[in-house]
C-alpha cells in the first residue's frame, strides 16, 4: 500500500466517523444505527457483509469508496469501527483480531525502551504481553495499585510514558479514578489508557474523564455472545491515530468481515444486555454477601467496596462480573466451580450465559509466582442474562458444597 493510500483510508474513515447522524444523539439508538445505513442499492435493511479481499479500480490508483485491500479496510470493518468510535466518544477506532493484538498494537506506539505502569491486579494476558513479549524487547514497566494516587507519585519515573488502566480490573474488581489518573498523567506528559472491557462504553466512557486512549476485548460484552474473538483500539490523537491504522494495515492482526459482522450484531443489544448482567449481578451479590461460606465479596456496587465512590461517579451501573473469597480457602473455591449447574465453567466473560471460573487456576496461570498472583480462594462469576431464579439456586446449591 503507497503513503497516498495510507493516507486516503486514513482521511475517509476520519469523515466517516465525524458523519452526523439528524436525530440519532442517544447511545441505544447509535448502537442500532451507526455503520448500519440501509443498502443504497437493494434497500437492504442490514448492510450487506462483504467478504471480498479486494476492490476493483476503475482507473489504477482510483478507489471509488476508499477501499483497495481487505487488510487495509472493508466496509463490513468501517461500519463496526464507526459505531464503536461512536459509543466510545472517540474520533477514530480500529478493530483488531483479538483483544490482545488491539493491546499488543497500543503497546507499539511507544519508543521500545519506555517505561509504563501497570496495574498490580492486571489481566493475566497483559501482564503477560507486557512481561513475556514487550520487556524482551525492551519496555520496562512497573506494577502499582493505580486506585492509590500515591504509590502511583512513588514509582513514576522521568521516562514512564503511558499508565496502562483497567477499571474495574479482573478479577478483583478493583476500581481506578479515571480523572484524577489522567490528570496526573498528563501533567507529567504521559498517556492514559483505559482497558473498558468490563464495562462496557454503556456503563463507562472513559474519554469522558480524560482517557487518550481506550481498549477493547469485544470478545466479551460487546460481541455478547461467546461467538467471536476481537480487540478494539478507540482514540482522539490524529498522529496517533495514523500510526495505529498504519500498524492495523501493516501488522494485519486485523478482524475478519464475519467477526465483524458479528459484534456489531451484538452491539445493537448492548444496553439491554448490560441492564440485566447488572441487575443479575447485584440479586447474586446480595445472596454472596449474606452466605456463611463466602469471606470478602469484590463488586463496585457494594458500599463497603473501597472505591464505591469512584464507581458511582464513573459508571452509570456496577457490572455484571462479582468475584468472592472461599472463608475455607482453594478446596472451597474449587468445590464450587466444580458444581454449578447454570453457570459453565469456562474462562471468558460478558456473553448471556452465565460463566464461574477459578481465576489462580485458570485466567490468570499466567501471573503466578509474580506480583499479580491472585488468591486462589478466589472464584469469579460472569453473571449472565438467565433467570434469576434458576442463578440464585445454582450458586446457593454450589456454595453448600464449599464448607
Ligand atoms: N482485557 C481484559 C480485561 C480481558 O479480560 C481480556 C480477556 O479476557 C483481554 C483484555 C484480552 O482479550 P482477548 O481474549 O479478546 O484477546
Amino acid at each position: 500500500m503507497t503513503a497516498l493510500h495510507q493516507g486516503r483510508a486514513l482521511e475517509a474513515n476520519g469523515q466517516r466517523w465525524k458523519a452526523s447522524l439528524p436525530g440519532m444523539s442517544g447511545f441505544e439508538t447509535r448502537a442500532i444505527h451507526v455503520g448500519q445505513t440501509p443498502d443504497k442499492e437493494t434497500g437492504a435493511v442490514i448492510p450487506p457483509l462483504v467478504l471480498s479481499t479486494t476492490f476493483a479500480q476503475p482507473e489504477v490508483g482510483e478507489l471509488p469508496a476508499g477501499y483497495d485491500y481487505g487488510r487495509a479496510g472493508t466496509p463490513t470493518r468501517t461500519q463496526l469501527e464507526q459505531v464503536i468510535a461512536s459509543l466510545e466518544g472517540a474520533k477514530y477506532g480500529y478493530a483488531f483480531a483479538s483483544g490482545q493484538a488491539a493491546e499488543d498494537a497500543v503497546l507499539r506506539l511507544l519508543d521500545p525502551d519506555a517505561h509504563i505502569l501497570i496495574p498490580h491486579d492486571a489481566y493475566g494476558g497483559t501482564f503477560r504481553l507486557v512481561d513475556k513479549i514487550h520487556a524482551p524487547h525492551g519496555l520496562r514497566y512497573t506494577p502499582v495499585e493505580l486506585s492509590d494516587i500515591e504509590a502511583v507519585d512513588g514509582v513514576w519515573r522521568d521516562d514512564t510514558k503511558l499508565v496502562w488502566v483497567e477499571t474495574p480490573t479482573n478479577p478483583t474488581l478493583s476500581i481506578v479514578d479515571i480523572a484524577a489518573l489522567a490528570e496526573l498523567a498528563h501533567q507529567r506528559g504521559a498517556l492514559l489508557v483505559v482497558d473498558n472491557t468490563f464495562a462496557s462504553p454503556y456503563l463507562q466512557r472513559p474519554m469522558e474523564f480524560g482517557a487518550d486512549i481506550v481498549v477493547h476485548s469485544l470478545t466479551k460484552y460487546m460481541g455478547g455472545h461467546s461467538d467471536t474473538t476481537g480487540g478494539f483500539v478507540a482514540l482522539n490523537d490524529d498522529a496517533l491515530a495514523q500510526r495505529t491504522y498504519f500498524q492495523q494495515m501493516a501488522v494485519g492482526a486485523i478482524l475478519s468481515p464475519f467477526d465483524c459482522y458479528l459484534v456489531q450484531r451484538g452491539i445493537k443489544t448492548l444496553a439491554v444486555r448490560m441492564e440485566r448482567h447488572c441487575d443479575n449481578a447485584e440479586a447474586i451479590v446480595e445472596l454472596l454477601s449474606t452466605h456463611p461460606a463466602v469471606g470478602t465479596v469484590l463488586y463496585p456496587g457494594l458500599e463497603s467496596h473501597p472505591n464505591h465512590d469512584v464507581a458511582t461517579k464513573q459508571m452509570a451501573r456496577y457490572g455484571g462480573m462479582v468475584s468472592f473469597m472461599l472463608k475455607a480457602g482453594e478446596p472451597a473455591a474449587l468445590n464450587v466451580v466444580r458444581n454449578t449447574k447454570v453457570f459453565t465453567l469456562a474462562e471468558s466473560l460478558g456473553a448471556v450465559e452465565s460463566l464461574i471460573e477459578h481465576p489462580n487456576r485458570m485466567t490468570h496461570a499466567s501471573s503466578a509466582a509474580s506480583p499479580l498472583e491472585v488468591s486462589p480462594a478466589l472464584v469469579r462469576l460472569s453473571v449472565g442474562i438467565e433467570s434469576i431464579g434458576d442463578l440464585l439456586a445454582d450458586i446457593s446449591q454450589a456454595l453448600d458444597t464449599a464448607s
